[in-house]
């Protein structure tokens, strides 16, 4: 319960849904947290609350995962704040639908510079604060690796970048003791993806325990990662997708 004591965390995108989840999980077994999100300041007050309800040290920074210099100044406030930083959690996401004939350049856009540019510069502003036993854990799709409905298109290519970003940095940091790992959740009940939603029967279907995740679940292999315990895994993809790429 207490193997992150002493460690220090950015979790963007962590106001709610997965990133929400990821801040209280990694509180809980003692980092001390810092979120980021873009607008909703309430639920960041909120996740805050919660964590030092429960005696956990945390902060949230409104910085724009779209924006370059709102990336670099959240990264050096949240080492300020915390005194350091030891682990960096990529979460930070949008999705947007649409098949490809009405797929605007602001919607591509939109998708890049969340989804793709946003976890290279976090990750370029967060590695020099990063010691031996670093951890950078990447919060990608299961669907990079089978499209669920085709308007997702655009949304699981920014997805599938990741796994090359991930492999990558795994082997430029291997050599400074810092692990980069993907994880890929399945079909998890958020605001983005309410298990109660339009297409949730059609995504419960394309899983074998035929359940949707909830934010804990992917928050659970996320403090694995970020932990003592995974020093040996990186340049990996874990999926936590109730086995729908099985
Ligand atoms: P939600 O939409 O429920 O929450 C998104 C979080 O990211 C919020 O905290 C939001 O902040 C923040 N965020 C969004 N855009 C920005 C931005 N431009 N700058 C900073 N923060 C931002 O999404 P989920 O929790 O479902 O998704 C989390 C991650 O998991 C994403 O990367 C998503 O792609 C991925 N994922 C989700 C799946 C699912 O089924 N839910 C499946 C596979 C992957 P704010 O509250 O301020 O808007």
């Amino acid at each position: 319960m207490n193997e992150l004591v002493g460690k220090r965390a950015l979790v963007t995108g962590g106001s709610r849904g997965i990133g929400a989840a990821i801040a209280v999980a990694l509180a809980e077994k003692g980092a001390a947290v810092a979120i980021t999100y873009a607008q909703s300041g309430e639920r960041a007050a909120g996740v805050i609350a919660e964590i030092e309800a429960r005696g956990g040290t945390a902060v949230a920074i409104r910085a724009d995962s779209a924006d370059p210099a709102a990336i670099e100044r959240s990264v050096k406030e949240a080492a300020a704040a915390l005194g350091g930083l030891d682990i960096l959690v990529n979460n930070a996401g949008i999705a947007r639908y649409s098949n490809i004939a009405d797929f605007t350049v602001e919607d591509i856009d939109a998708l890049l510079a969340v989804n793709v540019r946003g976890p290279v510069l976090t990750a370029k502003a967060a590695i020099p604060h990063l010691g031996e036993g670093g951890r950078i854990v990447t919060i990608g799709s299961a669907g990079a690796d089978r499209i669920v409905g085709t308007p997702g298109t655009v949304y699981f290519m920014t997805k599938s970048a990741l796994q090359s970003f991930t492999r990558g940095l795994a082997q430029e940091l291997g050599p400074k003791d810092i692990t980069v790992n993907l994880v890929q959740p399945g079909s998890t009940n958020t605001d983005m993806n309410p298990d109660a939603g339009e297409f949730a029967e059609f995504q419960r279907g394309l899983s074998p325990l035929g359940r949707f995740g909830q934010p804990e679940d992917v928050a659970a292999a996320v403090a694995f990662l970020a932990s003592p315990a995974a020093r040996q895994i990186t340049g990996t993809i874990l999926n936590v997708d109730g086995g729908a790429l099985a």
